[in-house]
């Protein structure tokens, strides 16, 4: 059996993403603790290299990804999280110092189809940030919900919005970067029952299509024969955010 040193080399050599598992933080703006070799051997082979793999290196690249550390107890600003992009445009000039990273925390519970999620979620915020000149600047994205709606991070108030149409989950609530990035993850688990959603929900109908031709100008391997194999892939994974009587 291959060990995390093998497996982790491997993808950098066909990636060029280096996966560290011995980061540790504390303090702020990011506290984490490395997780044990074993819970990083299981998650490299049953998440980390199979999901990798539904990306031809060119696209990683591209997402200018230099870093994957996988680790337990992260926080950020002092709340615990599933995961984290830290993406800057200096990350991509190969400083050793400047690196755009994402932060995977291996030892949370939701299951293999939560990290399967959180992964693309996390790797999506790559693509976002370097997708075009605005970084995570989308007002267009924005426009397409409902008229009035503000997200969650936009409010002055603590007032939190319903569960509602034109979201895929309650955490697309929250930003447009996080509406943007759950979205992508669930298409790239779940893209038939995602499709499913997309034909009662205009919104998310909207937002299903802007999302691919973002995808496809960003790298033209998005295409058609792309999505017919996620959905083929599809694990049920996407469920309503609206609760219907019964
Ligand atoms: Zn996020």
């Amino acid at each position: 059996m291959k060990s995390v040193h093998e497996i982790a080399q491997e993808v950098f050599d066909t990636y060029g993403v280096r996966v560290i598992t011995d980061q540790e933080r504390s303090g702020l703006p990011i506290a984490c603790r490395p997780a044990d070799e074993r819970t990083c051997l299981t998650y490299l082979q049953q998440v980390l290299t199979r999901e990798l793999s539904i990306y031809s290196p060119q696209v990683i690249r591209k997402s200018k990804l230099n870093e994957i550390i996988l680790c337990q107890k992260l926080a950020s600003e002092g709340q615990r999280r599933g995961g984290l992009t830290c993406a800057a445009f200096l990350g991509s000039l190969g400083l050793p110092f400047i690196r755009n990273k994402i932060y995977l925390n291996i030892k949370v519970g939701g299951g293999w189809q939560y990290m399967r999620a959180a992964f693309h979620h996390e790797l999506f915020h790559m693509i976002d940030y370097f997708d075009d000149i605005n970084g995570y600047y989308d007002q267009r994205w924005k426009s397409l919900n409902r008229p009035g709606f503000v997200y969650h991070k936009d409010r002055i108030d603590e007032q939190r919005a319903k569960p509602q149409r034109g979201f895929i989950s309650e955490y697309a609530m929250d930003a447009v970067i996080e509406d943007k990035a759950e979205v992508y993850s669930y298409l790239l688990i779940d893209h038939r029952g995602t499709e499913k959603l997309v034909r009662e929900d205009r919104i998310l109908a909207r937002k299903v299509v802007r999302m691919k031709e973002l995808l496809h100008s960003f790298a033209s391997e998005f295409n058609e024969d792309f999505w017919s194999k996620r959905d083929a892939a599809s694990i049920s994974y996407a469920k309503s955010i609206v609760k219907t009587r019964s």
